[in-house]
């Protein structure tokens, strides 16, 4: 083993010397606490080291033991509803050992070692089996986890058994007396292999409508949420944690305060999955790295969270990750980058930023799995910026901007108006709508893109129009103009606007988000043609049913809604009926 000793210490960055065959990425043990460390740069006998845990204490010429090993996580069953810091410790366990105030150098391995799982084999003596093909599964919770053959293993099975195993104890043995075991390590800078990517054609549902009717997501793809403070950056991505169409989720609380983590810890295991029914806890991981953790362990909290979403990928299933927030992982980079003295790029950030951030959101994709039986699998990142001051044009926005299919932009003065979510509905896109053209057209309706068009035209519309106004009053546009600013009104209101705290409201259903749609645009047509046909704009503006549309929200029965086209059709009939017998 390589032992070296501590030359230099520069907050969470340690230079270590004598250290000469070290690697790369190696993990270390820094000083006698024996911290938890990873080489990020090498220099003759001279090792750079990044340091996971508080480096207070550290004192020069303590001994530093290079493991040998990359940074790597734990992939077995056992992670459904744990709470991991950075480097895969469980919370729970390291607060057993240590109190409230985690110390340094503690030891707690990512999977529960004592529990007994109950396996069932699919495989049989003498299969060969290679890199992805399951050997058997495992309940967890209610997910079939498959036992998959670590990507880099392969051979013939020579012994398989069955019945109640711990996570390290052999379940197989090849011919050549590789032990394979439940879990298995991988290391979390290397994105784990595929047969091939696949198109991204499927939706990633959220019950969102400002998502899932204007700027849909799929599976596979990446998102950024970026917004000034207070905007809802973290409100969005727990609201997205708790209602994406995904088997599996991964949430990384990155570099923000702990009470927000704490909210998610609180809240979740009292929600229910709405299309499943099972608790959202049992299908979450969560990695928390609050701003109160050391910096360095943030800039790995990414990399431990993508790589356990590959894992669940590669079983066959759609996972979605959520980062909250890549900006605090940014800052860990130009941190540490700082500490090495490297030459530094755009405000401080080091040069290789956007290549660290591309590559993280390239880990994205929706695939087909290694492994004889054909599998498709997905992961999904979604990852809220914090641009300071809310200034778009920073860097990290602007790398991220380049990558992502979705841009989820939250805007300031609607969050002050309290319109929420406040995603700004002109200046937020998606680069999707083509490859989900499909699948709407065939699971929810031919109508969504037209509608979702027309509804966007609309809004479009409506700025144009507040121009006006602002510049000469309401009076100066035709009632065909201002039937427009009252529609998207209802658009905004009744509509886009969708609060994260109401029971019923906080996720709706796709087909309710176009039934509600097709109430408002239809009351729009019936306006247009009313008014063409001589009923006053003031009269149609005052038809009973405007407070049933204002209601939709809270109604749960999308036959109720659908009626409200037909309620609308009657009262403007009602209308021209006595226009016409007026004019007699
Ligand atoms: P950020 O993470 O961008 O700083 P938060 O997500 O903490 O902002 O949101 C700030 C506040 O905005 C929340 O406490 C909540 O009151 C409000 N908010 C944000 N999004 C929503 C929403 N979808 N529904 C209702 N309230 C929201
Ligand atoms: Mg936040």
């Amino acid at each position: 083993m390589i032992q070296g000793f501590i030359a230099r210490i520069s907050g969470p960055v340690v230079i270590a010397r004598s250290m000469r065959g070290s690697k790369m990425y190696d993990v270390v043990k820094v000083g006698e606490a024996e911290l938890n460390g990873e080489i990020i740069r090498l220099e003759g006998d001279e090792s750079v080291i990044q340091v996971y845990e508080d480096t207070t204490g550290l004192k020069i010429g303590e001994k530093v033991e290079n493991t040998g090993l990359p940074l790597s996580v734990e992939l077995g069953p056992g992670l459904l509803s744990s709470i991991y810091d950075g480097v895969q410790r469980p919370l729970p366990g390291l607060a057993e050992k240590s109190g409230d105030f985690i110390s340094k150098g503690i030891y707690v391995p990512g999977l529960e070692r004592k529990k007994r799982w109950t396996f069932t084999a699919t495989v049989k003596e003498g299969d060969n089996v290679s890199g992805g093909d399951t050997i058997g599964t495992v309940l967890e919770y209610q997910l079939q986890h498959r036992i998959l053959v670590p990507p880099d293993k392969q051979g013939t099975v020579k012994e398989i058994f069955e019945g109640d195993f711990t996570v390290d104890e052999p379940v197989c043995i090849l011919e050549d007396g590789t032990k394979l075991t439940l879990m298995h390590q991988w290391p979390v800078r290397k994105g784990r292999p595929f047969k091939k990517k696949l198109d991204p054609s499927l939706p990633l549902l959220t019950g969102q409508r400002i998502f899932d009717t204007l700027f849909p997501l799929v599976k596979g793809g990446t998102a950024m949420i970026p917004g000034g403070f207070g905007t809802g950056k973290t409100v969005s991505e727990q609201t997205l944690a708790k209602w994406a169409d995904t088997q599996v989720v991964v949430y990384i609380g990155c570099g923000e305060r702990g009470n927000e983590m704490t909210d998610v810890l609180t809240e979740f295991p009292e929600l229910t999955d709405p299309r499943t029914g099972l608790p959202l806890i049992e299908r979450t991981i969560m990695i928390a790295n609050t701003s109160n953790m050391p910096v360095a362990a943030r800039e790995a909290s990414i990399y431990t969270g993508v790589t356990i979403a590959e894992y669940y990928r590669d079983m066959g299933y759609d996972v979605s990750l959520m980062a909250d927030s890549t900006s605090r992982w940014g800052e860990a980079l130009r941190e540490v980058s700082g500490r090495l003295e490297e030459m530094p790029g755009e405000e401080g950030y080091p040069a290789y930023l956007a290549t660290r951030l591309s590559a993280f959101y390239e880990r994205s994709g929706r695939i087909m799995c290694e492994g004889k039986e054909e599998r498709q699998g997905s992961v999904t990142i979604i990852g809220a910026v914090s641009p300071p001051g809310g200034d778009f044009s920073e860097p990290i926005t602007q790398s991220t901007l380049r990558i992502a299919g979705t841009f989820w932009a939250l805007d300031t003065n609607l969050a002050y108006r309290r319109h929420f979510p406040s995603v700004n509905w002109i200046k937020s896109y998606s680069l999707y709508l083509d490859s989900v053209n499909e699948w709407y057209n065939a699971n929810i309706s031919g109508e969504w893109r037209e509608i979702r068009d027309q509804t966007m035209f609309l809004l479009q519309k409506e700025v144009e129009l507040q121009e006006i106004v602002q510049l000469v009053g309401p009076d100066a546009l035709p009632d065909s103009e201002k039937a427009i600013l009252e529609i998207t009104r209802m658009i905004r209101e009744d509509f886009l606007q969708q609060s994260a705290y109401s029971d019923t409201d906080s996720f709706c259903p796709l087909d309710k988000q176009l039934a509600m749609l097709k109430v408002i645009l239809t009351y729009y047509d019936q306006m247009l043609s009313s008014m063409n046909r001589g009923v006053s704009l003031r009269d149609l503006l005052l038809i009973p049913v405007k407070s049933e549309i204002s209601r939709m929200k809270e109604q749960t029965d999308i036959k109720k809604i659908n009626l409200i086209v037909d309620t609308i059709t009657e009262q403007v009939d009602g209308l021209e009926v006595q226009a016409c017998s007026s004019i007699v």
